[in-house]
């Protein structure tokens, strides 16, 4: 039996006038965490003629982190701490919402195609009502036996990106050449998860297609990767140290109960606590209305 667990990508429209859909492998069913890693979705590539882009309207988080990475178009952040940013390929976007922030996410008109992910790092309890920050990274590329590496979070390869982590966390993407087999030193108290952008690729002997996410546990100090094309793939690997909280995920909120669920969102819906963002033309996203069953806490699957 090998290692690795496939999870596979479920669409979602991303909701708003103009829905882009994305393909979402985690949370699941069957995973909830990798490391402090929460949330991943992944998109295009799209030709923004057709489906509009990406308009997403002033909306609140706490308790996370989102990570902006694109492999091709532009987006312009805005966030309630005054950030205004280009999120562009190649570059880290880090926007930590802690106690709670609000922000706009808008694809820009020299945008032809727009792919790329959007993840989300939960907040270790004793942070999660840490202050809003926004960091950018630009990773020089590394590289290592058939591949180009950058990292954007934690160390791969010989590089570590300089922006700090509330738990240790991976985050790199990989080019790895055709048909070219790679062996990565990991860290063996980190899990590891493998997002496949482009191509097929072998992860420590089982094969990913393109919008898989493999996943494999701690205690392995090697991965090794082929790509089983003839043209260059393109992955993202996500690693950290198990994640051993219980969390509540609820629309843009991770707490770690109902109650903190229920009060980011009337906080958000009152006006309060969020802040503002400016230089954005449009009314703030309503929240959704709270499910009548409770939110069920959430953890690590062993
Ligand atoms: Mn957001």
């Amino acid at each position: 039996m090998s290692d690795v667990e496939v999870l596979s990508a479920r669409d979602v429209p991303l909701g708003g006038p103009r829905a882009m859909t994305v393909r979402r492998t985690l949370p699941q069913r069957a995973r909830t965490l990798i490391g402090a890693w929460c949330f991943v979705d992944h998109y295009g590539p799209d030709d923004v003629a057709v489906s509009g882009g990406m308009d997403v309207a002033p909306h609140p988080h706490i308790g996370l982190q989102t990570v902006s990475w694109l492999f091709s178009g532009e987006i312009e952040h805005r966030d309630s701490m005054g950030s205004h940013a280009m999120v562009r390929p190649g570059e880290l976007n880090l926007m930590t919402g802690g106690h709670g922030i609000s922000h706009t996410e808008v694809s820009t008109p020299s945008t032809t195609i727009l792919h790329g992910v959007q993840l989300w790092v939960a907040l270790p309890g004793r942070h999660r009502d840490t202050g809003r920050d926004f960091r950018h990274h630009v990773p020089a590329p590394v590289r290592v036996g058939g591949a180009d590496i950058r990292v954007f979070l934690g160390s791969l390869a010989g590089d570590t990106s300089p922006v700090p982590t509330f738990t240790p966390l991976l985050g790199a993407e990989i080019l790895l050449d055709p048909g070219a087999t790679t062996t990565l030193e990991t860290d063996a108290g980190f899990e590891h998860g493998l997002l496949v952008d482009q191509g097929a690729v072998r992860m420590a002997g089982t094969s990913l297609h393109a919008a898989d996410l493999g996943y494999l546990g701690t205690g392995h100090d090697t991965l090794t990767l082929t790509n089983e094309t003839n043209s260059r793939a393109r992955l993202v690997l996500l690693g950290g140290a198990p994640f051993e909280e219980r969390i509540v995920m609820w629309w843009n909120f991770i707490g770690r109960s109902q109650e903190d669920i229920a009060r980011a969102r009337s906080d958000w819906m009152s006006g309060t606590r969020f802040g503002e963002v400016k230089g954005y033309d449009g009314d703030p996203l309503p929240a959704p209305e709270l499910p009548s069953v409770p939110l069920k806490p959430r953890g690590r699957v062993r």
